[in-house]
């Protein structure tokens, strides 16, 4: 295996050779801070979405949200966003490149605290200037530390000169908040309940690095839980619980994922953890599950007028429901799932590159091959095995590949994590033998009837 530095470089090369991510705008040179998705990666992302999305609809309480990238600027002068959402920006003198001051502290060991001001900052900095290099150029050439608001804005509905820019959301938590009430009052929904949504958040990250897990353009997964205070912290718990348990679901090995209490807490919020998970360049947030108190929805009707309030029929007094909020990316996930994956090994002889998604995050199930692509009558019975197994796991997911010998064929699988591949041989058609089916991990092949394959490949796959 290569060094953990290593790793990330060979996953970013393996997920342009076959499919997953490009770097955006390659063509042109790239566009910092996004990425595009190929066929593989959309099917990874689409698993992604679905297993969160499922495991959001398990709970009976927790309706879905599709709210506007665009909202009214107010939602974010009411959230704090305008003022208070922003990253310490220094400049190198020497190559011009733009660092987060806060990282480069970090470099040697001084944790900025995410409340300090620019003053406080640049105190901290100017203090130990000697010491800090620009990861870049290796000088030590810093400007003043600038604190950069991180919300990206638009021209939408913009036509006079002094007509104001808008914000492209920085979470897509807001857009939850001020449908509450539309959800409550729909009267399907009752306090205790949850608003679950997924969607594309911006932020004018100073420097988006290590591939998914920093970008400008990403997509978050995010559920807002409304509830009476007094149930608060005991259903936190269970959240931070219930979240912690869903990776299992996804195949990640529970050693990889930690709790990190957060230890500065922003002043309306009443407890904050994190779930880290070990990626190779190291142990950083995957998802925060955090105790916000009533100020979300304190601040929206301040701002916006309406009364946001609940009615409890215990006390038969107004209130303003607490919020427990669940957040996590989906291409942070796919980062995670893709690191968790990669594995070099060697099979008969041979080097391999492989993904060992679970199968039910992996993009293809499974692949269908005849075993040699000029004779007919193979083609057809593999086409007609591929042609069932597509009605069973969705065209999509499905491979038919003849091209080339079949371990090449294997390499190909085995480098975008398809669990199970389908060998049609003359053993099949000749003497009704059934099929092979071969073990991405193990290499092992099994002869299966073809009656029996679409039951063989569900138990393994559910498995
Ligand atoms: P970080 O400290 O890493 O910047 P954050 O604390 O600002 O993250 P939140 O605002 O809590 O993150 O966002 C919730 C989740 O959204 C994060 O846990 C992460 O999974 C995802 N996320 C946040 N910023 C980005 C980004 N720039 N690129 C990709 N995913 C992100």
């Amino acid at each position: 295996m290569n060094k953990k530095s290593d790793v990330l470089d060979s996953i970013v090369a393996l997920c342009k050779r076959r499919g997953f991510v490009f770097a955006g705008s390659e063509i042109y040179g790239g566009f910092a801070g996004t990425y595009d998705f190929g066929p593989y990666g959309v099917e990874l992302r689409r698993n992604v979405v679905d297993t969160w999305t499922s495991t959001m609809k398990d709970h009976e309480n927790i309706a879905l949200l599709d709210s506007s990238i665009f909202t009214a600027s107010r939602v974010w002068e009411a959230s704090g966003h305008t003022t208070g959402f922003s990253d310490p920006l220094v400049v190198c003198n020497s190559c011009h490149s733009k660092q987060r001051a806060d990282h480069l502290l970090e470099a040697i060991g001084i944790k900025a605290d995410e409340k300090m001001t620019e003053t406080q900052i640049n105190e901290i900095f100017d203090a130990n200037r000697e010491r800090l290099k620009c990861p870049v150029c290796g000088e030590k050439k810093f400007g003043l530390v600038r604190a950069k608001n991180l919300l990206a804005t638009s021209t939408l509905g913009k036509f006079e000169e002094d007509d104001q820019d808008v914000y492209l959301r920085g979470e897509t938590a807001q857009g939850i908040y001020i449908n509450y009430k539309n959800i409550l009052d729909t009267g399907f929904y009752s306090i205790p309940f949850g608003i679950a949504q997924v969607g594309k958040a911006f932020r004018n990250e100073i420097s988006p690095r290590q591939f998914l897990f920093r970008k400008r353009e990403f997509e978050q997964m995010e559920m807002q839980y409304f509830i009476h205070p007094r149930e608060a912290l005991r259903v936190y718990e269970e959240w931070r619980t219930e979240r912690m348990a869903y990776y299992q679901k996804l195949g990640v090995n529970k050693d990889k994922l930690h709790w990190k209490r957060h230890d500065n807490l922003v002043f309306y919020a009443k407890d904050a953890w994190d779930i880290q998970y070990e990626f190779p360049f190291g142990t950083e947030e995957l998802e925060g599950i955090h105790y916000r108190g009533d100020y979300d929805l304190t601040q929206h009707q301040k701002f916006s007028g309406v009364d946001l309030s609940a009615y409890d029929e215990e006390t038969k007094t107004k209130y303003i429901p607490h919020v427990i909020e669940t957040s996590v990316g989906v291409d942070r996930t796919m980062l995670m799932l893709l690191c968790e994956a990669y594995h070099e090994d060697e099979m008969n002889g041979e080097k391999r590159i492989v993904l060992r998604f679970a199968p039910n995050m992996a993009p293809v199930k499974v692949a269908v091959f005849p075993l040699l692509r000029n004779k007919p009558e193979l083609i057809n019975k593999a086409r007609e095995i591929y042609m069932s197994l597509r009605k069973v796991y969705g065209s999509s997911k499905v491979k038919f590949d003849d091209n080339g010998n079949i371990g090449k064929r294997y390499r190909r699988q085995d480098e975008i994590g398809t669990p199970f591949c389908v060998t049609i041989d003359f053993e099949t058609i000749e003497e009704g033998k059934g099929v092979t089916i071969r073990d991405r991990d193990s290499g092992q092949q099994e002869r299966v009837s073809e009656a029996d394959l679409i039951d063989f490949l569900q138990r393994k796959i559910e498995s």
